[in-house]
């Protein structure tokens, strides 16, 4: 039986990974490590709390002691390593917790699997998940691949930049069995409402303006989560190791031109007249070294792997906003306290 723990599975993505795993592989032993910061939510996961292969554990990945033990304790055959603080604009504010948490914390993770495995790797693997921002920007034109040389404009794609080095650096100096996967931007159910596509139904569903970066241009490549759930199980079981692989959705939309389109479906949705939320878009000030464009070439795991994302953005978005209108008690749990406080400092 596989021992399997994954970070970070009370977050957004985590939620999605850890749910396909748990309920895919009931062979797998599945762990799933989290501090419950701001970020995680076990109501995420609350449907497969009670499956038999599913472990929940409290934890920090920065304290090194408890690492330690639980990794001696576990003796886990294989991470899956998503826990991160992963918003921009809060490592604008407080870059070090992103140095701890993303650098300290990944390194906990590997120096406790490399003491479980010595140097007996048969069966072991290391999976970090990693972002595209770790490239810097893009002009008006190409495309980052996995071999586009990274150049980290936040604090937060440098403390991830610096992460995936270390990992690379564990597998070229001790061996370690390691893959990493840099993603392009994700939406989707329980996604926290501090990033674009959920503040912005939030906002609207509450007739609140709705904030764009500058003047707009800014570019994403956007991706449904499940299909990032869905290319981490690939290759996490059939990714070659010491490679990365690059996802992305191939779907670049600029900010603005996103705002509208969400807008113009939640007009629909809500029975409003068309035109009425596009009047809550307020321009706000420019978010510091804000990267121009994103926007990722995903053909290595495509060819190597046989991943494409299954729905198109029109379905995915779709999706989404019906998830957030049928469980509005979970964005009001998750809007209020904490959260609330920093949205107040951040935009008002
Ligand atoms: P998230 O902020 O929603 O979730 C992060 C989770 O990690 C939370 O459950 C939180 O409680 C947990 N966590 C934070 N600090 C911790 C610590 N010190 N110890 C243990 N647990 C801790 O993040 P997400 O959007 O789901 O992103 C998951 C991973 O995917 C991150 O590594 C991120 O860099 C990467 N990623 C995200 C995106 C995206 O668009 N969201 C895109 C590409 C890559």
């Amino acid at each position: 039986m596989k021992k399997i723990v994954i970070t970070g599975g009370a977050g957004f993505i985590g939620s999605h990974v850890i749910r396909r795993f748990v309920k895919k592989y009931p062979e797998y032993q599945i762990y799933n490590l989290d501090a419950l910061t701001y970020a995680g939510n076990l109501e995420n996961i609350a449907d497969i709390q009670n499956e038999p292969n599913y472990t929940f554990i409290k934890g920090d990945i920065v304290n090194e002691e408890f690492i330690n033990e639980l990794f001696q304790n576990h003796q886990f055959d294989a991470v899956i390593h998503l826990a991160a603080e992963s918003h921009v604009d809060r490592s604008i504010t407080d870059p070090l917790s992103f140095v701890k948490t993303n650098v300290i914390g990944t390194m906990n993770l590997l120096n406790a699997a490399k003491q479980i495995w010595h140097n007996n790797f048969e069966g072991k693997r290391f999976y970090h998940v990693s972002t595209d921002e770790v490239y810097g920007t893009l002009g008006a034109t190409g495309l980052f691949t996995e071999t586009t040389p990274y150049a980290p404009n936040s604090p937060y794609s440098a403390s991830k930049a610096s992460s995936d080095h270390f990992v690379r650096a564990y597998g070229e100096t001790y061996g370690l069995p390691y893959v990493i996967t840099n993603c392009s931007n994700n939406y989707g159910p329980n996604h926290f409402p501090e990033k674009l596509i959920p503040l912005l139904i939030n906002n609207i569903i509450q007739n609140k303006p709705l904030p764009v970066y500058g003047d707009g241009k800014y570019t994403r490549d956007w991706l449904f989560v499940k299909d990032h759930a869905v290319a981490i199980d690939l290759v996490f079981h059939e990714g070659v190791n010491h490679e990365t692989y690059n996802i992305g959705g191939f779907n670049e939309w600029q900010n603005i031109d996103l705002v509208k389109l969400l807008c113009q479906k939640m007009d629909e949705k809500l029975g409003k007249a068309t035109g009425t939320s596009e009047k809550l878009i307020t321009y706000v000030k420019d978010r510091p070294g804000h990267d121009l464009r994103y926007a990722i070439d995903a053909n290595k795991i495509n060819k190597e792997l046989g991943w494409s994302p299954s729905v198109t953005f029109e379905e995915g978005l779709e999706q989404t906003i019906d998830w957030y209108l049928e469980n509005s008690e979970w964005l009001n749990n998750v809007t209020s306290g904490s959260y609330q406080k920093y949205y107040n400092n951040q935009y008002e």
